[in-house]
């Protein structure tokens, strides 16, 4: 995996922020654990210091999904028609203008923005990057930009920052996690986190609908052996219908069971938006690069986990994916 031409500028980064009396940190649309968690745990350092902050995302009318509505410093989250223009704007986890939704404009529009994201597929935009692909998770990153600033780190800072380092390591079992990784992980259990109450809100703790939703979803898994140059793929449809009331984040861990299939290299789940659209997750096991499939497909991601937003039916998703797979797969 190539790294991000320009090394992290933590020199550049610690000196806007400590040169501005207000700060905007965004998080990118649709924002996980590892966005919002970053964002957070950055505002909290930041208003420490004294700094008037505010964490908002792109989405019009944003209201913090109940799947993340645990993490600390959610007083500091505004909708982006409550932002104000900010001396600094930082933007976590964030590979590409597209996902900063209606806040684009703001982040081009600012002086100065401070990009922060370990996506090989970020592409460039902001006036300061700190970016590292072979970091494990963005909130990593924004560990050592507060340790930089020179910020006590606070239980609500270090719950913030393991709630993205946890999700994006898929609790530390994915080839991204290092040794480095668990020494902080350790320093953060050593800050008094609640690392067993923040697991299971994390990751074991949904809605019964959800767990419904995901039964019929399972159901209509499909397993096609032959593609993926024969390593197999199984992939399947959750559609705004099947959801009902649940909101679409509810669906984000479909993946994560239907991945488990010992006969498929890759899993993709196709999950239809509130606006009747389609977005497909991939993940791939060792030696398929769902990144540079999801890239070629208009959306972008890691080596083992990516996303994309389909431009046509359902049906044809798959046919084209089928056929971006095989060419990964050299077949
Ligand atoms: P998920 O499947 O959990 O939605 O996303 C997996 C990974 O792919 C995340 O790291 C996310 O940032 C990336 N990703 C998901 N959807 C998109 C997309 O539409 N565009 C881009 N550039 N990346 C995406
Ligand atoms: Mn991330």
């Amino acid at each position: 995996m190539s790294s991000y031409p320009t090394a992290p500028d933590w020199s550049g980064a610690v000196a806007a922020l400590h040169q501005a009396d207000s700060v905007l940190l965004i998080a990118h649309v649709t924002p996980d654990a590892d966005a919002l968690g970053s964002a957070l745990a950055l505002g909290l350092a930041l208003k420490s210091l004294g700094k008037k902050v505010q964490v908002s995302v792109g989405e019009p009318d944003f209201q913090v999904p109940s799947s993340l509505n645990f993490l600390p410093g959610l007083d500091l989250v505004v909708t982006p028609e409550q932002a104000d223009s900010a001396d600094v704007v930082v933007v976590c986890d964030t590979s590409s203008s597209e996902r900063l939704g209606v806040l684009a404009d703001f982040v081009s529009a600012s002086a100065i923005s401070i990009a922060i994201d370990h996506h090989p597929t970020f592409n460039g935009f902001g006036t300061i990057h700190i970016i590292d692909p072979e970091s494990p998770a963005t909130a990593a990153l924004a560990l050592k930009l507060i340790d930089l600033l020179d910020v006590t780190l606070t239980r609500d800072i270090a719950s913030a920052i393991y709630a993205g380092l946890a999700t994006d390591t898929g609790s530390f079992k994915f080839q991204s996690t290092t040794s480095e990784t668990l020494r902080t992980a350790a320093r953060l259990f050593d800050a008094g986190i609640q690392h067993s109450d923040l697991a299971r809100k994390l990751f074991d703790d949904e809605p019964f609908d959800a767990l419904r939703v995901l039964g019929v979803a399972l159901e209509r898994a499909v397993l096609v052996p032959t593609a993926v140059g024969g390593r197999g793929l199984v992939y399947t449809t959750v559609s705004s219908y099947d959801r009902g009331e649940l909101p679409e984040l509810a669906m984000e861990r479909v993946i994560d069971t239907l991945r488990r299939t010992t006969e498929a290299e890759v899993a993709a789940v196709f999950k239809q938006t509130d606006e009747g659209v389609w977005k497909g997750s991939l993940r791939s096991k060792t030696s398929i690069n769902v990144g540079e499939v999801a890239g070629s497909l208009g959306g972008g991601g890691h080596k083992y986990a990516a996303g994309y937003t389909g431009t046509s039916d359902v049906d044809q998703m798959v046919i084209d994916l089928i056929s971006e797979l095989d060419r990964a797969a050299g077949a």
